[in-house]
């Protein structure tokens, strides 16, 4: 491979969205490479909260229904925005509340054990808040989750085999819910034959799309997905806190809500103010309370600028800048005790890379105090995530030449090999 830093900046003066970058709030002299943990700000998301406070400003109890984003329709309208990013119709997503909320919403709708059919099947490596949120659930139904949760074994500590799922899907399991991309070996799962084989067995399937919504494109009205949930404070940069979202496959609009409230109702009969609830027939029937507007307002800018890039584009640069970046890898820090964790092959691999070493903990710290931003996983797992719409090749290639740095002269070794209280 060509490993000159002019190499890199070649690759950027081709790279087709490297317009966008100027519209983040990039940070002196840092390579952020944490975007699939809390994505920058942009200037748009920036003017988008502006908006809103402004809305509030001016109108008062109006901006419900007036102003440039009247707020009783804000959700719906992201919902719209989000759908191409996961290939879904405009009225099968909806922005509301967090991950772990939809996940709850969503297993309180779709999770019906019944005769043999009564038990959940997930993975053994998903993150802990779905594995909380899938328990209780089930505890809530009064069972076990001792016998009542199956979790998918990984035989590598990092990720999964589709056979070994596919193994799983027994005749007791009433519902699967796995992640599109395991958050930390980054490995992207074959949406498509799981939900395939799930439908085969007469099980249904969600998806914690967290990893993957706004980095990977997906199909998942044409795949037959049941339904998926996220955040979009990872890659699609709507800030700390900012309002998640969900889908449901248009098959099972009029399934009547787990958990309702009156933004479940549909949008002409919510304000009749009756004490029957009139669900929505749309995805917008898995709302509950009251949006948060002032954390969706930096959707409405950070969602548009998904939909000139085109996700299509974003995975391609994506692909690319982690290819490159795991070439440089292998070809610089061979010996420095590195382990590439990641799937590398194109079809399964997500948008950062995994790298695993005993000292991870203090390479973190150094490579942080040499302005790069990492993201240190417990153990000992360093994700680094460069991202398309902000992310540039040169900032791969300077990365691995200052971590190159850290390793020769072993300054990791003035950092305690212990992690902080975030990572
Ligand atoms: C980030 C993430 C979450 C976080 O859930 P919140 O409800 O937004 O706090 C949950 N699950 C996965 C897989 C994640 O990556």
């Amino acid at each position: 491979m060509n490993t000159e830093k002019s190499h890199a900046k070649e690759l950027d003066q081709q790279d087709e969205l490297n317009s966008f970058r100027k519209e983040f709030y990039l940070g002196n002299d840092t390579i952020y490479f944490d975007g699939n943990s809390l994505g920058l700000l942009s200037r748009r998301a920036e003017q988008s909260v502006l908006s809103l406070m402004a809305s509030w400003k001016e109108h008062a109890i109006d901006g419900w229904t007036e102003g440039t984003h009247p707020w009783y329709y804000v959700s719906e309208k992201l919902g719209k925005l989000s759908a191409p990013l996961i290939g879904a119709e405009a009225d099968e997503v909806i922005v509301t509340g967090s991950t772990t909320t939809n996940l709850h919403q969503l297993a309180a709708t779709f999770f019906n054990p019944e005769g043999k059919r009564t038990k959940i099947l997930a993975d053994e490596l998903n993150f802990p808040s779905d594995i909380y949120a899938i328990k209780s659930q089930l505890e809530l139904k009064g069972l076990d989750p001792d016998e009542h949760l199956v979790q998918v074994k990984s035989k590598n500590g990092n990720t999964l085999e589709t056979t070994d799922i596919v193994a799983a899907m027994t005749e007791d399991i009433a519902l699967i819910i796995l992640p599109s991309v395991l958050y930390r070996s980054g490995q992207l799962l074959d949406i498509q034959t799981l939900t395939k084989e799930a439908h085969q067995r007469g099980i249904m399937i969600g998806f914690d799309l967290c990893h993957s919504i706004g980095s990977i494109p997906h199909h998942l009205s044409e795949w037959g997905v049941d339904f998926a949930f996220w955040c979009t404070y990872k890659h699609l940069n709507g800030g700390p806190g900012s309002v998640g979202g969900l889908y449901v496959n248009r098959r099972h609009f009029g399934k009547r809500p787990g958990l309702a409230g009156w933004f479940s109702s549909a949008k002409d009969k919510q304000f009749d103010m009756e004490h029957t609830l009139s669900p929505a027939d749309t995805a917008g029937a898995y709302q509950i309370g009251t949006p948060h507007v002032l954390s969706i307002a930096p959707l409405i800018g950070s969602l548009e600028m998904f939909q000139e890039a085109g996700i299509d584009r974003i995975r391609d640069k994506s692909i690319r800048l982690t290819g490159y970046l795991m070439d440089l890898i292998k070809s610089e820090l061979s010996s420095y005790g590195f382990t590439i964790a990641n799937p590398e092959d194109e079809t399964t691999r997500g948008g950062h890379v995994f790298l695993i070493h005993p000292e991870a903990a203090r390479i973190c710290k150094a490579l942080k105090a040499a302005g790069v931003v990492p993201d240190f996983r417990n153990p000992n797992g360093i994700r680094l995530a460069p991202v398309a719409l902000y992310n540039t090749f040169e900032e791969v290639w300077e990365m691995v030449s200052r971590l190159k740095e850290i390793m020769d002269e072993k300054t990791y070794k003035n950092y305690a090999n212990k992690r902080g209280v975030i990572a």
